[in-house]
């Protein structure tokens, strides 16, 4: 029997553990205690995990093994075997579903989401539930109500946010899938924030049955992965009409398909005022200008495409989002769902109590902010302008795209940064002026990795944007700029077995 402590899965594609396991070089068991006991080790540094479902890994684990004697381990999904975790807002019989947030701290999952339920039917190993920020408000993960996680590159940096311990999770090589939310970025952010790949799918593509909302015109979920390929995998897992969301829409396509094609041909759009825009740092600039000539090269021809109003992405999202997730967290009222404080005599002052307690400043800014916005008199002043850019902006995609397959920008203006060295709430929301307009619009998106950046030595990344329901372009553009930069490493401290310096 192999010594457990030499099994290293961690570096393993999801077909090489697959494929691993159909010819009975290790067993899916062996995965899941060599996952559990590195998430273990590794988590204490990363504290990606709220929680860890070691049994339910097992059980999966064994149904796999049992399916290899007995046979038919070839019906198994295309995940067989592969260590996957879920953002803390996707709801999974058997844990907690907390939302970063002491509102949800004790609440127990009544269901399982369609997004978790795909991923474990195609054959995952659920590892466990991620640290997130709370309701997915923030882009470093320090708003959640359950410490901060650290990114695993340089344990004094942010991860990004809100999907912070789905990125994590990934770039410290615990497991190989995640699952993580964007409504405005959350994906996309602290994918570029850890190095590995994000994608937020074109609206309507993922099911949002059983994620806990924020703002539901905005609102996707999507993968993180290691390499192109993987997310791909995980991507056909994720995808098809759920009749239990209205927004889902049918999908057909298989997202490995074209990995291989290549960019000759493609038309790759540049907007020249993302790649001069104020708050680009010249070391995130200077990486993306160099995977467009390494695309260029390739054979892609580059073209200029405007998106006039863009700029005004950030103000239809600061009102659009707040008044959204002001409508859906109306619900945590201590009565229906979410903390009670104890002790009141009335029900105006439970409320309070509760929700004063329960809610994070950032959470309460967002619910005070939203309720103001839909109030008399003042909706006709933001709300209804703010549709109105939105339509704008959704126009200004559908003409670029008209000149372009792919558009090619940065996802974040910055690296990761220092705990605590973003305190403006303002500024911080600045970490999404690329990635804002594209919720907006419904486009899909995704960060695709570009090593590491010449002054930092932080991870460094592009942004794709696709059209609507043609992510498989994004893919294809992700596979040829992976061709030229290698799939994401694991962070160093975390590689070759080890479990962070
Ligand atoms: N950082 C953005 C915000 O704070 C986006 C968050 C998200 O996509 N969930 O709203």
């Amino acid at each position: 029997m192999r010594s457990m402590a030499a099994f290293d899965y961690s570096a393993l594609s999801v077909d090489a553990i697959r494929s691993g396991i159909a010819a009975k070089e290790f067993t899916a068991r062996e995965v899941a205690l060599a996952a559990i006991e590195r998430i273990g080790a590794a988590d204490a540094k990363v504290n990606a995990f709220l929680q860890t479902t070691p049994d339910m890994a097992l059980a999966a684990a064994d149904a796999l093994d049992s399916a290899v004697s007995s046979g038919t381990f070839d019906e198994m999904g295309p995940l067989a075997g592969v260590p996957v975790a879920f953002k803390d807002n996707m709801n999974l019989l058997g844990t907690r579903t907390t939302c970063g947030s002491r509102m949800l701290e004790n609440y127990d999952s009544a269901y399982t989401a369609t997004c978790v339920q795909r991923i474990v039917d195609a054959g995952g190993l659920p590892m466990g539930k991620l640290n997130m920020d709370e309701f997915a408000f923030g882009s470093s993960t320090e708003t959640s109500a359950f410490g901060t996680t650290k990114n695993p590159w340089d344990l004094e940096r942010v991860p990004g946010g809100s999907s912070g311990g789905s990125a994590a999770a990934v770039a410290s090589g615990m497991v190989h899938v995640t699952l993580g939310s964007d409504t405005g970025g959350s994906i996309r952010q602290p994918a570029s924030f850890c190095g590995v790949i994000g994608i937020k799918p074109t609206y309507g593509l993922v099911s949002r049955y059983g994620v806990v909302a924020f703002g539901s015109s905005l609102d996707q979920v999507g993968p993180f992965a290691r390499n192109v390929r993987d997310a791909a995998l995980a991507l056909n897992a994720l995808v098809g009409h759920d009749p239990l969301d209205c927004t889902s829409q049918p999908c057909e396509t298989d997202f490995t398909a074209n990995l291989d094609e290549g960019v000759a041909g493609m038309r790759i759009g540049v907007v020249p005022e993302f790649m001069t825009a104020p708050g680009l740092e010249p070391e995130v600039g200077e990486a993306v200008l160099a995977a467009i000539q390494k695309l260029a090269a390739q054979g892609a021809e580059i073209v200029e495409v405007e998106l006039p109003n863009a700029a005004a992405a950030m103000s239809a999202y600061y009102v659009i989002g707040p008044c959204e997730a002001f409508s859906n967290l109306s619900r945590f009222d201590s009565v229906r769902y979410g903390y009670r404080d104890p002790g009141h005599a009335d029900l105006g002052s439970q409320y309070e109590a509760s929700r004063a307690f329960g809610f994070g400043q950032e959470a309460q800014r967002r619910i005070l902010l939203g309720s103001y916005l839909l109030s008399a008199g003042v909706y006709d002043t933001y709300y209804y302008p703010a549709q109105q850019v939105r339509t704008l902006i959704t126009d200004d995609y559908r003409m670029a795209f008209g000149e372009c397959d792919c558009i090619l920008a940065p996802t974040s203006p910055r690296t990761a940064f220092k705990f605590g060295e973003i305190t403006d709430p303002n500024t911080m929301h600045l970490s999404d002026i690329f990635t804002i307009s594209i919720n907006i619009a419904g486009n899909g998106g995704m960060s695709v990795p570009l090593g590491l950046s010449a002054d930092s030595g932080l991870p460094a990344s592009a942004q794709l944007i696709c059209p609507w329901f043609k992510d498989e372009n994004m893919l294809r553009v992700a596979a040829a700029i992976e061709r030229e930069y290698g799939p994401a490493p694991i962070a160093p401290a975390f590689a070759d077995g080890k479990v962070g310096a």
